[in-house]
Protein backbone atom coordinates (compact mmCIF):
# COMPACT_ATOMS: atom_id res chain seq x y z
CA UNK A 1 0.00 0.00 0.00
CA UNK A 2 2.79 2.27 0.94
CA UNK A 3 5.17 1.14 -1.71
CA UNK A 4 4.51 4.73 -3.66
CA UNK A 5 4.50 7.30 -1.38
CA UNK A 6 3.02 10.43 -1.86
CA UNK A 7 1.09 13.10 0.34
CA UNK A 8 -1.95 12.58 -2.09
CA UNK A 9 -3.47 9.61 -3.28
CA UNK A 10 -6.08 8.54 -5.55
CA UNK A 11 -8.33 6.23 -5.13
CA UNK A 12 -11.06 6.07 -7.82
CA UNK A 13 -14.03 3.93 -7.41
CA UNK A 14 -15.38 3.12 -10.92
CA UNK A 15 -19.49 2.49 -10.47
CA UNK A 16 -18.82 2.03 -6.70
CA UNK A 17 -21.26 4.12 -4.57
CA UNK A 18 -21.07 6.05 -1.72
CA UNK A 19 -23.52 7.47 0.76
CA UNK A 20 -22.53 10.11 3.01
CA UNK A 21 -24.33 11.79 6.18
CA UNK A 22 -23.56 14.08 8.63
CA UNK A 23 -24.06 12.05 11.79
CA UNK A 24 -21.49 11.27 14.48
CA UNK A 25 -21.63 8.39 16.57
CA UNK A 26 -18.81 5.45 18.03
CA UNK A 27 -19.81 1.84 18.70
CA UNK A 28 -19.77 -0.56 21.47
CA UNK A 29 -21.86 -3.62 20.88
CA UNK A 30 -21.89 -5.88 23.69
CA UNK A 31 -21.39 -9.75 23.94
CA UNK A 32 -24.73 -11.57 23.51
CA UNK A 33 -25.79 -12.99 26.58
CA UNK A 34 -26.49 -16.37 26.54
CA UNK A 35 -30.26 -15.89 26.72
CA UNK A 36 -29.75 -13.84 23.69
CA UNK A 37 -27.93 -16.42 21.52
CA UNK A 38 -30.58 -18.93 22.58
CA UNK A 39 -33.68 -16.71 21.33
CA UNK A 40 -31.63 -15.90 18.57
CA UNK A 41 -31.72 -20.35 17.64
CA UNK A 42 -35.13 -20.36 18.58
CA UNK A 43 -36.15 -17.41 16.75
CA UNK A 44 -34.34 -19.36 13.15
CA UNK A 45 -35.61 -22.54 14.12
CA UNK A 46 -38.68 -20.89 13.80
CA UNK A 47 -38.36 -18.20 10.83
CA UNK A 48 -35.68 -19.78 9.04
CA UNK A 49 -31.70 -18.17 8.96
CA UNK A 50 -31.37 -14.53 8.01
CA UNK A 51 -30.38 -13.72 4.28
CA UNK A 52 -28.45 -10.73 3.23
CA UNK A 53 -28.13 -7.56 3.52
CA UNK A 54 -28.36 -8.66 7.29
CA UNK A 55 -29.54 -6.12 9.96
CA UNK A 56 -25.87 -7.03 12.30
CA UNK A 57 -22.43 -7.07 11.37
CA UNK A 58 -20.45 -9.89 10.09
CA UNK A 59 -17.66 -10.92 12.05
CA UNK A 60 -14.05 -11.92 10.95
CA UNK A 61 -13.71 -15.36 10.04
CA UNK A 62 -16.91 -15.06 7.67
CA UNK A 63 -15.47 -15.18 3.99
CA UNK A 64 -17.77 -12.80 2.74
CA UNK A 65 -15.23 -10.45 4.74
CA UNK A 66 -12.48 -11.73 2.18
CA UNK A 67 -13.59 -11.59 -0.90
CA UNK A 68 -13.17 -8.85 -3.08
CA UNK A 69 -16.77 -6.86 -3.77
CA UNK A 70 -18.05 -6.71 -6.88
CA UNK A 71 -18.62 -3.55 -8.80
CA UNK A 72 -22.32 -2.13 -8.85
CA UNK A 73 -23.87 -1.74 -12.23
CA UNK A 74 -24.21 2.22 -12.69
CA UNK A 75 -28.21 0.87 -14.08
CA UNK A 76 -28.83 -1.43 -11.16
CA UNK A 77 -28.32 0.92 -8.71
CA UNK A 78 -31.91 2.88 -8.41
CA UNK A 79 -33.13 -1.24 -8.71
CA UNK A 80 -35.11 -2.04 -5.65
CA UNK A 81 -32.61 -4.93 -4.60
CA UNK A 82 -29.42 -2.24 -4.64
CA UNK A 83 -31.43 0.32 -2.90
CA UNK A 84 -32.41 -2.64 -0.02
CA UNK A 85 -28.47 -2.83 0.44
CA UNK A 86 -27.94 0.73 0.75
CA UNK A 87 -30.98 1.22 2.92
CA UNK A 88 -30.01 -1.51 5.21
CA UNK A 89 -26.81 -0.50 5.33
CA UNK A 90 -27.91 2.98 6.89
CA UNK A 91 -29.95 1.32 9.09
CA UNK A 92 -27.25 -0.80 10.66
CA UNK A 93 -25.12 1.95 10.43
CA UNK A 94 -27.15 4.09 12.59
CA UNK A 95 -28.19 1.52 14.58
CA UNK A 96 -24.64 0.80 16.05
CA UNK A 97 -23.41 4.45 15.84
CA UNK A 98 -20.76 4.31 13.57
CA UNK A 99 -18.54 6.28 11.02
CA UNK A 100 -18.69 3.88 8.17
CA UNK A 101 -19.85 0.54 7.16
CA UNK A 102 -19.32 -1.15 3.68
CA UNK A 103 -21.85 -3.93 1.53
CA UNK A 104 -19.51 -6.82 2.92
CA UNK A 105 -20.23 -6.04 6.53
CA UNK A 106 -23.49 -7.18 6.15
CA UNK A 107 -23.14 -10.09 4.12
CA UNK A 108 -23.54 -8.70 0.61
CA UNK A 109 -20.11 -8.40 -1.95
CA UNK A 110 -20.66 -5.40 -3.26
CA UNK A 111 -18.75 -2.30 -3.63
CA UNK A 112 -21.14 -0.25 -1.91
CA UNK A 113 -19.84 1.64 1.14
CA UNK A 114 -21.66 4.43 3.93
CA UNK A 115 -20.09 6.87 6.04
CA UNK A 116 -21.34 9.05 9.18
CA UNK A 117 -19.36 11.56 10.28
CA UNK A 118 -20.14 15.47 11.58
CA UNK A 119 -18.99 18.38 9.35
CA UNK A 120 -16.64 19.37 12.10
CA UNK A 121 -14.52 16.30 11.50
CA UNK A 122 -14.29 17.16 7.53
CA UNK A 123 -12.22 20.64 8.89
CA UNK A 124 -10.48 18.75 11.65
CA UNK A 125 -7.15 18.17 10.77
CA UNK A 126 -5.45 18.15 13.62
CA UNK A 127 -5.47 14.32 14.28
CA UNK A 128 -3.82 13.61 10.93
CA UNK A 129 -1.07 15.82 11.70
CA UNK A 130 -0.73 14.83 15.18
CA UNK A 131 1.21 11.53 14.72
CA UNK A 132 2.48 12.22 11.02
CA UNK A 133 5.08 10.10 10.78
CA UNK A 134 6.93 10.80 7.10
CA UNK A 135 4.52 13.05 5.53
CA UNK A 136 2.63 10.26 3.67
CA UNK A 137 0.90 8.16 6.46
CA UNK A 138 -0.31 8.47 9.71
CA UNK A 139 -0.52 6.52 12.59
CA UNK A 140 -3.34 6.06 14.88
CA UNK A 141 -5.98 3.40 16.46
CA UNK A 142 -8.62 2.40 14.57
CA UNK A 143 -11.59 -0.47 15.55
CA UNK A 144 -13.35 -2.04 12.92
CA UNK A 145 -17.10 -3.31 13.64
CA UNK A 146 -16.36 -6.82 12.41
CA UNK A 147 -13.52 -7.30 14.86
CA UNK A 148 -15.86 -6.97 18.01
CA UNK A 149 -13.96 -5.65 20.88
CA UNK A 150 -10.50 -5.06 19.11
CA UNK A 151 -8.65 -1.68 18.18
CA UNK A 152 -4.63 -1.19 16.48
CA UNK A 153 -3.08 1.84 15.31
CA UNK A 154 -2.87 1.13 11.63
CA UNK A 155 -0.68 4.13 9.41
CA UNK A 156 -3.20 5.56 6.72
CA UNK A 157 -2.63 8.28 3.63
CA UNK A 158 -2.77 11.60 5.07
CA UNK A 159 -5.42 12.70 2.08
CA UNK A 160 -7.34 10.75 -0.14
CA UNK A 161 -9.47 11.66 -3.41
CA UNK A 162 -12.44 9.62 -4.15
CA UNK A 163 -14.11 8.84 -6.96
CA UNK A 164 -18.17 7.05 -7.46
CA UNK A 165 -21.47 7.38 -8.00
CA UNK A 166 -24.00 7.74 -4.84
CA UNK A 167 -27.16 6.25 -4.22
CA UNK A 168 -29.21 8.22 -6.88
CA UNK A 169 -26.19 6.91 -10.00
CA UNK A 170 -24.74 10.62 -9.95
CA UNK A 171 -21.19 10.74 -10.29
CA UNK A 172 -19.52 11.97 -7.08
CA UNK A 173 -15.90 12.94 -6.42
CA UNK A 174 -14.53 13.77 -2.91
CA UNK A 175 -11.06 15.05 -1.51
CA UNK A 176 -10.59 14.31 2.10
CA UNK A 177 -8.13 14.66 5.20
CA UNK A 178 -7.80 13.51 8.26
CA UNK A 179 -10.29 11.38 9.81
CA UNK A 180 -12.50 11.09 7.06
CA UNK A 181 -9.75 10.18 5.01
CA UNK A 182 -8.66 7.20 7.23
CA UNK A 183 -12.30 5.87 7.78
CA UNK A 184 -13.01 5.88 3.90
CA UNK A 185 -9.67 4.11 3.25
CA UNK A 186 -10.76 1.06 6.18
CA UNK A 187 -14.10 1.66 4.37
CA UNK A 188 -12.38 1.06 0.53
CA UNK A 189 -10.50 -1.32 2.02
CA UNK A 190 -13.47 -4.09 3.27
CA UNK A 191 -14.60 -3.57 -0.55
CA UNK A 192 -11.33 -5.32 -1.17
CA UNK A 193 -11.14 -8.40 0.99
CA UNK A 194 -8.61 -6.36 3.33
CA UNK A 195 -8.91 -5.87 7.03
CA UNK A 196 -7.48 -3.05 9.51
CA UNK A 197 -5.30 -6.20 10.85
CA UNK A 198 -3.32 -6.53 7.58
CA UNK A 199 -2.00 -2.99 8.25
CA UNK A 200 -1.99 -2.75 11.48
CA UNK A 201 0.93 -2.66 14.10
CA UNK A 202 0.33 -6.18 15.46
CA UNK A 203 2.08 -5.08 18.91
CA UNK A 204 -0.35 -2.39 19.14
CA UNK A 205 -3.26 -4.78 19.03
CA UNK A 206 -5.45 -4.78 22.12
CA UNK A 207 -8.92 -6.07 23.25
CA UNK A 208 -10.24 -2.64 24.45
CA UNK A 209 -11.34 -3.84 27.51
CA UNK A 210 -8.58 -4.99 29.05
CA UNK A 211 -8.22 -3.45 31.77
CA UNK A 212 -11.21 -4.54 33.31
CA UNK A 213 -10.30 -8.01 33.33
CA UNK A 214 -7.71 -6.97 35.98
CA UNK A 215 -10.54 -5.39 38.23
ZN1 LIG B 1 -14.30 -2.23 9.39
Amino acid sequence: MFRHCRTFSHYVLKSQMMYFQNQLGFFCPGLHSLMHSYLQYMKRKVKGSPAPPYNHVCQVGDPVLRSRAAAVEPGAIQGPEVQKVIKTLVKVMRKLECVGLSAPQIGVPLQILALAYPKKMLEDNSIASFEARDGCTVIFQEACESICGYSASVPRYVSVEVSGLNEKAEPVSWQASGWPARIVQHEIDHLNGVLYIDRMDSKTFINVKWEEYNE
